[in-house]
């Protein structure tokens, strides 16, 4: 566990060097005296409210660079199309066959499991476009939060929390606008590619959460026992829509990773075409993790 990254760190000296440049003629090569400069001194407080939180770190190795300019500025929200736990979606993440990774996994208890460092290009947003730049995976962290996204499992407070807490703490840390708080599926090109997040989890709670946490008034929610799992069939039924045409297709779109076709094609045995309005089992537990763990 790394209390702030190397990247972080610089950004953050970055950003205190230009506020002292503006603020009085004091060379970058000398000491900052922040004693007797009180807007700094505030500043300097609010850059550091938010405490990190805890995060067990199980590392994916799908990741690389991000490109040399690239600078953080954007927050992907993913829900994790799975009904393990968030060690059990950093274990798929932690298999090269599984093609893709996040910063962070938000367990349905708040607890949080970080598989790719922030400094580094994780692989959560595949094809997509944010504010007409394109490849969001350059400058963005990508969160998955643990719901099988069927728009039926509750998002719980506490994992609202742990959402907050994390989101508050990037945005201090990048300087993040909270209008760049976002979903997967704002994101993906083409639109209507992907689900995530799932229609009942609100990203205004997010923000408003966030927004009192930099605030100081943030008010967390009370102590609640440990969600359990939750208990779901096997599968669930999905219409196949216009435009899909392969189980990849349908993996992209409901398991949020295109590779776990392979689980779509072991449920519906002897399905070779599809056809809009079929229907199509969809898996709620992840098959591919269990077979590419033996
Ligand atoms: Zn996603």
């Amino acid at each position: 566990m790394r209390p702030i990254s190397a990247y972080s760190t610089a950004l953050l000296l970055s950003s205190l060097a230009l506020s002292a440049c503006a603020l009085m003629p004091n060379p970058l090569n000398q000491p900052l005296n922040r004693s007797n400069n009180p807007t700094l001194n505030a500043q300097s407080r609010s850059l550091r409210s938010v405490l990190r939180p805890d995060v067990v770190q199980i590392p994916s190795p799908n990741h690389n660079e991000r490109p040399a300019n690239a600078k953080i500025n954007t927050i992907v929200l993913h829900h994790t199309a799975m009904a393990g736990d968030a060690r059990a979606v950093a274990r798929f993440f932690a298999n090269p066959k599984a093609g893709a990774s996040s910063h962070y996994i938000v367990d349905r208890d708040g607890s949080l499991v970080q598989p790719v460092a922030d400094d580094r290009r994780s692989w959560h947003a595949g094809k997509s476009e944010f504010n007409g730049v394109g490849d969001v995976n350059n400058f963005s962290i990508g969160i998955e939060i643990c719901n099988v996204g069927d728009s039926q499992e509750p998002y719980s407070d506490a994992q609202y929390d742990g959402i907050i807490r994390l989101v508050g703490w990037l945005v201090q840390t990048y300087q993040v606008p909270l209008n760049q708080i976002t979903r997967h599926r704002d994101v993906a090109v083409p639109k209507g590619r992907k689900i995530d997040t799932s229609n009942n989890f609100s990203v205004e709670r997010v923000v408003t959460g966030v927004r009192a946490l930099l605030n100081g008034t943030y008010v967390p929610p009370a102590v609640q026992p440990p969600t359990p799992p939750p208990a779901l069939p096997a599968y669930r039924n999905v219409l196949v829509e216009s435009g899909q045409k392969t189980f990849e297709d349908l993996a992209d779109i409901h398991l949020d990773n295109s590779n776990r076709w392979v689980e779509i094609q072991a449920l519906n045995p002897g399905v070779t075409g599809l056809k809009p309005g079929q229907t199509v089992k969809i898996p709620n537990h992840a098959e591919m993790f269990f077979q590419l763990a033996r």
